[in-house]
């Protein structure tokens, strides 16, 4: 099929502001689908709200638009409906791990077969750049002009350690790499996780004066690092981007599905 071809051209023009990472993440997670053969009626696009959220509105999938930081928590449900079909959630970062975080860690400790792509911009973009949980202490943000007194966390460091048995970093400045981690991601079994940092540069850009959105996407290829160089040792700021864990772990449906035979005798 053509790329066209996974765009509900009658919500275009997109609502993303000039220079905005979304639009990258939405090309490259159409490519990824378009590199796997998988067809469109076999996939369900989950997503919260945000101006990342939009997504799914903008993709011709099968597609939920729910509620704030709830996307998991519908995407669960679909999926316990119909484990067959593949289920992608696109989230921002306040939506995956502010209001939405307690269904973030659970979905991670269940390791439920869902796609979690969370695009990392650091603030909340669609009403109006109030700071998030990634934005980081001392970084200016419309509800904290003199500087963010809240410490940020580490989104694939969360997911680990909640149980996630696939769990990836990737920025838009790395537009091809995502593609492949994409495809990874999405055919995994179990809960993945891929976190990619993405310029707001109308808010968290403009408040921190970090630049146009070039500048943004250039600071992503020189302030991170594939996982495991030796540069991180040299430059612990520097943040890793790669595939952090790739594992074969039960898997929440089939689990639940082993139940289901067991009480029904079924052996
Ligand atoms: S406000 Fe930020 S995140 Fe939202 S569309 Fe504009 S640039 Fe993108």
């Amino acid at each position: 099929m053509a790329i066209r071809d996974y765009i509900r051209e009658r919500f275009m023009p997109h609502i993303w502001c000039p220079g905005c990472g979304h639009g990258i993440v939405m090309n490259n997670l159409i490519r990824a689908v378009e590199n796997l053969e998988l067809r469109k009626r076999d996939i369900v696009m989950v997503s919260g709200i945000g101006c990342s959220a939009r997504i799914s509105g903008y993709l011709d999938f099968h597609t939920l638009h729910t509620l704030h930081g709830r996307a998991l928590a519908f995407a669960t449900g679909v999926k316990m409906a119909r484990p067959e079909l593949r289920i992608l959630v696109p989230m921002g970062d306040g939506d995956a791990t502010a209001i939405g975080g307690n269904h973030f860690i659970h979905a991670a400790r269940r390791n439920i077969d869902l796609t979690a792509v969370i695009m990392n911009n650091r603030i909340y973009g669609m009403t109006g750049g109030q700071y998030s949980p990634l934005s980081g202490r001392g970084k200016a943000a419309t509800t904290a002009p003199l500087g963010n007194i809240d410490q940020a966390f580490d989104i694939a460091d969360l997911a680990m350690s909640a149980g996630a048995s696939f769990v990836a970093r990737t920025t838009t400045y790395h537009a091809v790499s995502m593609i492949k981690i994409l495809e990874k991601a999405i055919m995994h079994k179990g809960f993945s996780v891929v976190e990619i940092l993405t310029q707001c540069p109308t808010y968290f850009g403009r408040k921190n004066r970090l630049g146009s959105a070039v500048d943004m996407m250039k600071a992503y290829k020189t302030g991170t690092t594939p996982v495991g160089s030796e540069a991180k040792k040299e430059d612990p700021e520097l943040i890793e981007r790669g595939i952090f864990v790739e594992e074969d772990r039960p898997e929440y449906c089939t689990e639940y599905e082993n139940i289901i035979k067991k009480a029904m005798g079924v052996h």
